[in-house]
């Protein structure tokens, strides 16, 4: 199954399916990460955990619904696809006896009122933010960095996903990924400490370090032989 189509199968989720609890995680939420915002969840007493995602379009609704007046329904109106008036939702289920997520549309809740693309221009997926930060760690430019994250996304066919991002998304991308690695060029107060921390910084990235040890000034000149 490629990208696209699961992004369909959760956007407006038909019939009920099941994948299990990585790959759900892995492959297909990441997917669909800027359609969908969390709306209620419980656990059971068997251990199942069930979420229930709502739209993104329906936060926008509920926090401006101070009134709902004339003028406001004037303005659906004129605005047959306004997205505020989406309900979608959907449950995904987490069953604990065979680590399997559970797919299904909640209730007898709508189709979106508006195209998977709007949910893309709305917000970044998951997916596209991984491309970014593994694109963002090589020194280039936020255009090609953007540039070079459409082509990625096109070649694996998540293109609508990418087609809004923007040179301040990656900006922001960028800065979150490399703060860490700039923090590490500040410097502890002795080399040794320094050396620490680098090889530290290293293996927490599971890096090969071979063992480094500093040499008092004095050993070091003797080690040299004068
Ligand atoms: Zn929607």
């Amino acid at each position: 199954m490629t990208h696209g189509e699961k992004r369909a199968r959760l956007f407006n989720v038909r019939e009920q399916f099941e994948v299990s609890t990585s790959e759900f995680e892995e492959e297909w939420w990441p997917l669909v990460s800027n359609t969908w915002t969390r709306w209620g969840s419980n656990r059971l007493a068997n251990g199942d955990e069930w979420t229930v995602f709502a739209c993104r379009f329906l936060k926008h609704n509920e926090s401006s619904t101070r009134k709902e007046d004339i003028s406001s329904e004037k303005r659906r109106k004129t605005h047959p696809r306004d997205p505020n008036q989406c309900f979608a939702k959907m449950k995904v289920t987490r069953i604990a006896a065979t680590l399997m997520v559970r797919i299904e549309r909640y209730a007898t809740t709508p189709d979106h009122s508006h195209t998977l693309e709007d949910s893309d221009r709305l917000k970044r997926s998951q997916a596209i933010k991984k491309l970014v930060e593994e694109e963002a760690v090589k020194p280039y430019a936020s255009p090609s960095i953007a540039a070079a994250v459409k082509e990625l996304a096109t070649k694996i066919g998540i293109e609508t996903s990418a087609k809004n991002l923007t040179r301040k998304d990656v900006t922001n991308i960028k800065q979150k990924v490399r703060a860490p690695e700039n923090a590490i060029l500040i410097g502890g107060p002795d080399l040794e400490s320094d050396i620490r921390a680098a090889m530290n910084f290293l293996l927490d990235r599971s890096y090969l370090v071979e063992r480094f040890t500093v040499l008092q000034k004095a050993s070091f000149s003797q080690a040299l032989g004068s």
